[in-house]
Parts: C-alpha cells; sequence; structure tokens
C-alpha cells in the first residue's frame, strides 16, 4: 500500500479538485482520506454514503460540580488562564477560556472539579459514489486538536487499504504548514505539491518544500493555472530543479475547476478535454514516480 499526500501551501490553489480526480481515476483501487479536517469538503464531489460515524473525542475541560464545590476560591487564585469565575454565588469554568491543564482539579480541597473529554466533531467512514471508502470528519466549530483528527483520518484509511488489500491512499491534506498538515505527512510515500504561478503561491510553495525536506520525503509539483504569470511558472520550474522536487505537470487556468465544482463532479468526469488528459497523466506520472522512488 502506497500513501499519496496532495498538499498546498495556499487555499484556492485546486488541491481539492486535483485530488478528487485522482480518487475518481483510482476508484475501487484507493482509500481517499480528507485531512482537510478544519474545511472538509472532498465529499461535496465524491457524495459520499456513510458506513459508520462517530463522535470524536480529544482534550479535556474542568467542571465544577455546585453540589462539592464549598467556594473557597483556590481554584480561581491558580488558574493562570482567567477561566474560573464567581457568579450568583457559585464558582462556574469559562469553557472558551480552559486550557485543560487540570492545576484546578489537582488543588480543589473537595474534588469539585473533574476533567470533562470535549467532543470536538465528528468520524466518517464512508463509501464514495464511485465506490472507494472516503474517510473523513467534521471539527466542531471553534474545536482545537485538528492534528489529532488528521492522525486519526489517515490511521483510519490506511487500516482499511491494508485490511481490504487496496493499492493507494489518497490524502487531501489541509493547506499551510501548521499543525494538521505536519499529521498528514507523517509516513507518506510521496508528497504532491500542488501550487499556483503567483507570487502568494510560489511564496507558499517555498515554504511546503522546506516542510517535505525536514521529514525527508520524495515530492513533486504541479503547477495549477501557470499562464497566469510565466515569469512565476519558470522560476518556480527553477526552483523545483534545485531542490530536486520532481515537476509533474502545468495546467493551464481553465475554468472546468469551478464548472466541476458548480456541476458537483470532479474535473475528469466533468471535462472531457486538455484539463482531464493533463490530470490523467499527472496522475500516471505520480505513480511512476511513486515506484521509482522506491527502488532509490
Ligand atoms: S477549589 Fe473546589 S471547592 Fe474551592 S471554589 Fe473551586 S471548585 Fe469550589
Ligand atoms: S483546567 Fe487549568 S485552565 Fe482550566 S480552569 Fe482549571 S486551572 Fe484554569
Amino acid at each position: 500500500m502506497k500513501e499519496i499526500v496532495v498538499i498546498s501551501g495556499k487555499g484556492g490553489t485546486g488541491k481539492t479538485s486535483i485530488s478528487a480526480s485522482f480518487a475518481y481515476l483510482e476508484r475501487e483501487n484507493s482509500v481517499i482520506a480528507d485531512c482537510d479536517v478544519d474545511a472538509a469538503n472532498m465529499h461535496l464531489l465524491l457524495k459520499p454514503q456513510a458506513i459508520e460515524a462517530s463522535d470524536f473525542f480529544s482534550g479535556v475541560k474542568a467542571k465544577i460540580d455546585p453540589a462539592l464545590c464549598i467556594n473557597c476560591g483556590v481554584c480561581e487564585e491558580v488558574c493562570r488562564f482567567d477561566a474560573v469565575f464567581f457568579k450568583n454565588a457559585t464558582y462556574s469554568v469559562k469553557q472558551l477560556n480552559c486550557e485543560g491543564c487540570g492545576y484546578c482539579d489537582k488543588v480543589c480541597p473537595t474534588k469539585a472539579i473533574a476533567m470533562v473529554e470535549q467532543n470536538v466533531g465528528k468520524f466518517f467512514i464512508s463509501k464514495s459514489r464511485f465506490g472507494n471508502y472516503l474517510i473523513h470528519a467534521r471539527l466542531a466549530i471553534g474545536a482545537e486538536n485538528s492534528g489529532k483528527l488528521v492522525a486519526k483520518v489517515k490511521n483510519e484509511a490506511k487500516k482499511i487499504a491494508k485490511e481490504k488489500g487496496i493499492a493507494f491512499v489518497i490524502v487531501d491534506g489541509a493547506p499551510g504548514i501548521g499543525c494538521p498538515v505536519l499529521s498528514s505527512l507523517t509516513g507518506a510515500n510521496y508528497v504532491v505539491l500542488v501550487t499556483e504561478a503567483t507570487i502568494a503561491g510560489f511564496h507558499d510553495l517555498k515554504r511546503v518544500v522546506e516542510l517535505v525536506k525536514k521529514f525527508r520525503l520524495k515530492a513533486g509539483a504541479i503547477i495549477n493555472k501557470h499562464d497566469l504569470n510565466k515569469e512565476v511558472t519558470n522560476e518556480i520550474r527553477n526552483f523545483l530543479e534545485k531542490e530536486k522536487i520532481d515537476f509533474i505537470s502545468k495546467i493551464p487556468y481553465n475554468t472546468a475547476f469551478t464548472d466541476a465544482i458548480v456541476n458537483e463532479r470532479t474535473i475528469v468526469e466533468f471535462n472531457q478535454n486538455e484539463i482531464s488528459d493533463l490530470l490523467k497523466t499527472s496522475w500516471e506520472k505520480i505513480k511512476f514516480n511513486v515506484k521509482e522512488k522506491e527502488n532509490l
């Protein structure tokens, strides 16, 4: 089983549209992990049917039992985050301020404080309308710990692929370079960097290349909207060569990306011309690169 992670330094590069097209092209031979849990949208294109849905718990917050509390105020004194407050003759915890450090719980003389696990989202195992498994999640509004949820999504995808003898796990990673991206990169066999020919796109590509190098991962890049700025495209190509990142393909600006989304289809289903062909050859090249790098 090979794990291919698709990431981009910034949003709006077409990363999810490209990942969804790869999901369509590989169909039953791939498990899809939507690791963009903060703004998951792969399901909009793959229209999955849920097989399993469960709550995701992560992190703890303090909760005071008024029946046991003797109003000594010690918890308020020790809390460094101003999470404990006194109102209407009762001590309570502002959930948004609580960092779950547990200090108040340790010092409470009557054991009136419990550290309660937080339900921070939903986790789904589904089948896409093409027949591949889609593992996805929805982080609750304002919830943290998305790195842990990403790890859970990825591990479940890998487990299913191993159990069912499925050749590929295709991971749609989160944009940026934060904790969820680090979590999506762990254990990858190959990373596909989707960038665009803009100054911002190039700047963010440099940051993700740094990350990939730190993890010592093999990677290749797709330059989307390459005709927006030919000078930047050339600079990106030179940079890729210098950094020993495979050049996979360059895709011209095309409204097929938005048209396909509006019609709730992947690009390769919706657009049967140049863009679709480019994505097909890109996927074949990625699979070839994964195999080739294996022997290095
Ligand atoms: S430390 Fe315990 S008993 Fe004292 S105010 Fe806080 S919750 Fe109540
Ligand atoms: S767990 Fe820590 S942050 Fe939360 S209320 Fe207690 S002391 Fe404050």
